[in-house]
């Protein structure tokens, strides 16, 4: 597949909103509330939310099985809508149901993805994918009796039989088990290494930060964050000392180690500090020195969970 230059997107969504009709005279559902954001070429690009959140809708938009309301999709420089045909090609999808014709075995239904696609037989990759997902061995048996797992790796070697450069896995962890879930994610990093652009959508923190570069999180249909995975790491590497101090507070304190410090009531502080580069002991005593008498001190450990928290209440950050 020809790239667009390097320098461009995997996949750039604009302004993107999805307004879901009213089932049987209920309310319409607006699933996407303007949604903007770039995936950049070889990252693994995680998309991070709750339930509800929006994120299937948003990859089944990407698949072109859902239709956007309004905005726009740019797959591999093509737009879903004036380019379509490209925009599928350049494009592997993996979705959150496991959806099998029983009857198949797993090469079987490799190459009938493969004919779908029109890749011609000299072009198909069956076995070597069947190898690469680890299912060289089951390449006969009846997909109805692989188990759970070995269902969802061959539906991630069906999304890649046209060699498509972006793969994207719609909760490929959801109720899986922790030692596949860890073989899911080996996977998935060697598809990356390979060179494939890898999307993923996820309901657990610790999986976007362990496998993913970026994360955007989605909440209510908005994103609210979109940051390298280091930075918003980072932002659970803040503790907040709350401190009460005997006199009202009249001049903040200062120190290099503060990331923000604040007033709280007459006689509180609300010290935000990152702990890589200070402690809770040096701060106190800093503050001792500048002439603050502390009376009463606790401390809160923020982590990602707490950033997803804080970012999911709409509080800034
Ligand atoms: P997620 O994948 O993040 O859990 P979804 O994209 O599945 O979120 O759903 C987003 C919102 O849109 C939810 O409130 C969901 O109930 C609603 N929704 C999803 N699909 C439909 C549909 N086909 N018709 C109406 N509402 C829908
Ligand atoms: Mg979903």
């Amino acid at each position: 597949m020809t790239a667009s230059s390097p320098a461009n997107p995997a996949i750039s969504i604009r302004d993107l909103v999805k307004r879901y009709a009213p089932a049987g005279g209920g309310e319409a559902k607006l699933a996407l509330k303007g949604v903007s954001f770039d995936v950049p070429q070889g990252e693994i690009f995680g998309l991070l939310g709750p339930n509800g959140a929006g994120k299937s809708t948003l990859i089944n938009i990407m698949a072109g099985l859902v239709r956007k309301t309004s905005g726009s999709v740019d797959i591999w420089g093509f737009d879903i809508d004036r380019d379509q045909r490209n925009a599928k090609r350049a494009i592997g999808i993996v979705p959150q149901e496991i959806v099998f014709d029983p009857f198949f075995t797993p090469y079987e239904v490799l190459e009938n993805q493969a004919g779908l696609y029109g890749v011609v037989k000299h072009l198909r990759r069956s076995e070597e994918l069947l190898r690469a997902v680890h299912l060289a061995d089951k390449r006969d048996a009846y997909a109805r009796s692989l188990s759970g797992g070995m269902k969802r790796r061959l539906l991630i070697a069906k999304a890649l039989v046209h060699q498509p450069p972006v793969l994207v896995l719609d909760e490929p962890t959801a109720g899986v088990d922790v030692e596949l879930r860890r073989q899911l994610w080996e996977l998935v990093t060697e598809m990356n290494r390979e060179g494939v652009t890898i999307v993923l959508t996820t309901h657990y923190l610790e999986e976007a930060e362990e496998l993913c570069d970026r994360i955007a999180i989605i909440n209510h249909g908005e994103l609210i964050a979109n940051k390298p995975t280091r930075e918003l790491v980072g932002m659970a590497r803040e503790k907040v000392l709350l401190l009460t101090l005997a006199n009202p507070v009249v001049d903040l304190p200062s120190h290099p180690g503060f990331i923000r410090c604040q007033a709280v009531g007459e006689h509180g502080l609300e010290i935000t500090y990152n702990k890589d580069k200070a402690n809770a002991g040096e701060l106190l005593s800093a503050l001792q020195a500048q002439g603050f008498s502390v009376v009463d001190v606790t401390t809160k450990e923020a982590d990602l969970e707490d950033v997803f928290v804080r970012l999911t209440a709409s509080v800034a950050v």
